[in-house]
């Protein structure tokens, strides 16, 4: 696998560091609710990139917090570029929704089509706000017409792995964001 890493964009440190910037914005933003029906907060992963990114964020977010979960795919397979966005799975719970501060959590923002696809259907099902946070957005004109509340770092528009995105499903588990050799690309 380390054979197959061309370049380190982002090294693990940088990562932890912006991870905890970023989760101080968030308690920030979000007060603890001090009255009885006031919204509370929602976290929903956008699976399976997001997996590991959302694990680091929400140890440092010492509020209450339901999660839900959901599935999109963009990137299916060996696609180096975003195929049209599909809802593959979702286990969100009406109840812990509706009337919530939903946070969308994302691994990258490229086309921005998984956002305009979760948002809306999230608006949907009566959150009463909905917000996202995405720890990577590419530089490319698509990427910044979509509104992202969080943004841990912007990247040159290119194709990475690493801390939870993938390349046919294998690179989840590489603890910085890389990018890989185009012999690994056409091998697998
Ligand atoms: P969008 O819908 O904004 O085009 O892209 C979002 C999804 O596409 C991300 O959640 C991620 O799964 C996938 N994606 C976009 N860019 C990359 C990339 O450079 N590498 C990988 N591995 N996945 C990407
Ligand atoms: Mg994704």
């Amino acid at each position: 696998m380390q054979r197959d890493i061309e370049r380190i964009l982002i090294p693990q440190e940088k990562i932890a560091a912006r991870v905890r910037e970023l989760a101080q914005e968030i308690v920030a933003d979000h007060t603890p609710p001090r009255m009885m029906g006031e919204p509370e907060i929602s976290i929903v992963p956008i699976l399976t990139g997001a997996m590991i990114f959302c694990c680091d964020l929400i140890r440092h977010i010492p509020l209450a917090m339901k999660i839900g979960l959901m599935t999109v795919s963009s990137y299916p397979g060996k696609s180096l570029r975003a195929q049209p966005a599909q809802v593959l799975g979702q286990q969100l719970k009406a109840e812990d929704v509706k009337d919530h501060h939903v946070l969308l959590i994302d691994d990258i923002l490229d086309s921005g089509q998984t956002i305009r696809l979760v948002k809306p259907f999230v608006e949907s099902l009566g959150a009463a706000t909905v917000k996202t946070a995405v720890l990577l957005r590419k530089d490319r004109p698509t990427a910044r017409e979509v509104a992202a509340d969080y943004v841990g770092f912007e990247i040159p528009d290119e194709f990475v792995v690493g801390y939870g995105l993938d390349y046919n499903n294998y690179y989840r588990n590489l603890p910085d964001i890389v990018t890989l050799t185009r012999e690994a690309i056409e091998r697998q």
